[in-house]
Formats: structure tokens, C-alpha cells, sequence
């Protein structure tokens, strides 16, 4: 079966002949067509020109023959443009032993629930030792909920009066026992501000950690951007994971933060349980836009 986006190409084809080079009129019209299903996925405005752009300089040296269907020649081409824009996945750089793992990103997006999957995944799957640092002091409902997750997964945690003595208390434990990585759920607020972002600033430049990674609710939508510019303007961003993909969101967010940060995404948070996470693979996430 045919997505509504392969339909509508295809539809956009019926009066072309099928064959030679498309005018500048047609180009125009699948342009246009292409550029309204980016917006509607949520896919940020200036990541859509970028793509939109691509494929229009691909498809103005494009030459039909009889053998192809012009629809779906068009349809692979849009295809691989957006798995060229998400890149190749990410990975957690373990070149220090213990490695810091920076936790960041707004309150909601996930990050606590994500902080747990990923000690989960790296403890079940690559028989790592991981850590769980409670790192957002103010909210006392968050870190209970990341200590009952570190209960119900088996896996250490540990937190102090404030984030700077918890990151340092880790960093002795982790060195002591043996722990590979400490994961950090640093503090969320419902929108960025400017304390949470110093608070980030310095933790960063005290520690350094190796890895910095921005977790975005994929309904986000538009506001994606404004998030993952905050985040990657405060600290040097490594990575980062989109939650909720299980959602009804088309998952536009992905671009546009890969659009405005670069750095490669390394999870899909998949359902609200522990073990719903999983490896970023960029067709899955192109395959809910162009079907
Ligand atoms: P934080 O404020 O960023 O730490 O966010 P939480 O980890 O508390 O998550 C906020 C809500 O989103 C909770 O109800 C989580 O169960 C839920 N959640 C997190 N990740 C996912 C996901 O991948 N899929 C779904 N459906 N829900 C998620």
C-alpha cells in the first residue's frame, strides 16, 4: 500500500509523459508539495529549505526514461535526502573508564525515564557497570523517581546536596567499584532558562564530561529547535535521543535538531518502559515521514 505522500507524487505524475527531463513548472509543483509535508511533519523551516533545495537541484538534472516510474524515482530521492540530513547514529564514547554521561534537556522531554534506559541498556546488553546520578537537587519528586528506577533495574544511584558534590561523589565511586559510566540526570525546568543553563555551563567546565546528550520529546515539534539551540549554544553537545517515538508525532523534531546542532542521534525512546529504547536507525524515523 501507498503512503499518502508516495499517492500524491505519483498523483503529481499522471500528466507528465514519463519521460526526458522535468520542466521548471513541474519541478515546482513537486517542490511545493514536498515542502508542505516537511512543515506538516514538523520539520523546522529552515532544515525544509536546506532538504527542499537538494532535491530540487537533483531533480532539474534528472532524465526520465519509459523503463521508470517517475513517482517513485522522485520518492527515493526525497528519501535519501532525509537520511542524509539524519546522518549515521551516535554512540557513547567509553574512552575514559569511568565516562561521564551528561543527561540534559527540559523537563518532560524524558530525561529521567532515558537517564534509566540507558544504564538499562548498557548494564543488559553490553555488560556494562553503570551509575545513576540524581543531579536535579531542587525537585525532590525527580530524584526519587530516578532512585526507584535505579531500584527496580538493580543498578546503583547516588545524589548530594547539589549537583557539583554529586558529579565529585560519583566520579570517587565510580573510580573505587569499578563503574564504567555514570550517567547524570542533571535539572530540568519547563522551558529553558537562564539558571539552569549556567548551572549546566559549569558543571560542564568542571567536569568535562565525554559525552553531553540532549534529550527531545519528538511531539515537540517546532519548538525543537529554540530547545536544541539553548542547549547547544550553553555546553558542547556529543549526541542525542528522541523520546516518545512511539507517539503520534511524524518525528520532525530529528531534523531539525540535527539541522541546527550536527551532532548524530543516538536513541529512539520507544514507550514509556525501561527496555523501550532503541538503537537511532534513520530509516525508521524517514519511514514515518514519506511512508
Ligand atoms: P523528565 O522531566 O525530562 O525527567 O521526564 P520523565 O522521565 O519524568 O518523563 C516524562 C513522561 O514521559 C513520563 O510519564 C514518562 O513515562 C514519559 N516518557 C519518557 N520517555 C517516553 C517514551 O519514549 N515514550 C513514551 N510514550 N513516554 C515516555
Amino acid at each position: 500500500m501507498l503512503s499518502d505522500f508516495s499517492e500524491k507524487i505519483q498523483s503529481l505524475f499522471k500528466k507528465f509523459r514519463g519521460y526526458g527531463k522535468l520542466t521548471e513548472k513541474e519541478i515546482g509543483e513537486i517542490c511545493r508539495d514536498i515542502r508542505l509535508l516537511f512543515l506538516e511533519s514538523d520539520i523546522a523551516l529552515s532544515a525544509t529549505k536546506k532538504i527542499v533545495e537538494e532535491i530540487k537541484n537533483r531533480l532539474s538534472t534528472l532524465e526520465f526514461t519509459t523503463e521508470t516510474s517517475p513517482g517513485t524515482l522522485v520518492s527515493n530521492i526525497v528519501r535519501e535526502e532525509l537520511i542524509n540530513l539524519l546522518g549515521k547514529p551516535g554512540n557513547i564514547d567509553f574512552s575514559e573508564k569511568p565516562t561521564l554521561v551528561m543527561m540534559v534537556g527540559i523537563q518532560g522531554s524524558g530525561k529521567t525515564t532515558t537517564s534509566a534506559k540507558i544504564a538499562n541498556y548498557f548494564a543488559t546488553k553490553e555488560n556494562k557497570k553503570p551509575l545513576l546520578v540524581g543531579a536535579d537537587v531542587r525537585r525532590p519528586a525527580a530524584q526519587l523517581q530516578l532512585e526507584k528506577l535505579s531500584q527496580q533495574i538493580k543498578i546503583p544511584f547516588f545524589t548530594d546536596k547539589d549537583p557539583f558534590l554529586a558529579c565529585e561523589g560519583a566520579l570517587n565511586l565510580a573510580r573505587s567499584k569499578g563503574y564504567d559510566l555514570i550517567i547524570v540526570d542533571t535539572a530540568g525546568r519547563t522551558h529553558v532558562d537562564e539558571e539552569l543553563l549556567d548551572e549546566l555551563k559549569t558543571l560542564n567546565e568542571r567536569f568535562q564530561p565525554k559525552n553531553n546528550i540532549l534529550v527531545i520529546d519528538s511531539m515537540m515539534g517546532q519548538e525543537a529547535t529554540k530547545v536544541a539551540k539553548a542547549f547547544f549554544n550553553t555546553i558542547p553537545l556529543t549526541g542525542a535521543i528522541l523520546t516518545k517515538f512511539d507517539g503520534d508525532a511524524r518525528g520532525g523534531a530529528a531534523f531539525s535538531l540535527r539541522e541546527v546542532t550536527g551532532v548524530p542521534l543516538i536513541f529512539l525512546g520507544v514507550g514509556e518502559k525501561i527496555q523501550n529504547l532503541e538503537k537511532f536507525d534513520p530509516v525508521r524515523v524517514v519511514n514515518r515521514i514519506v511512508g
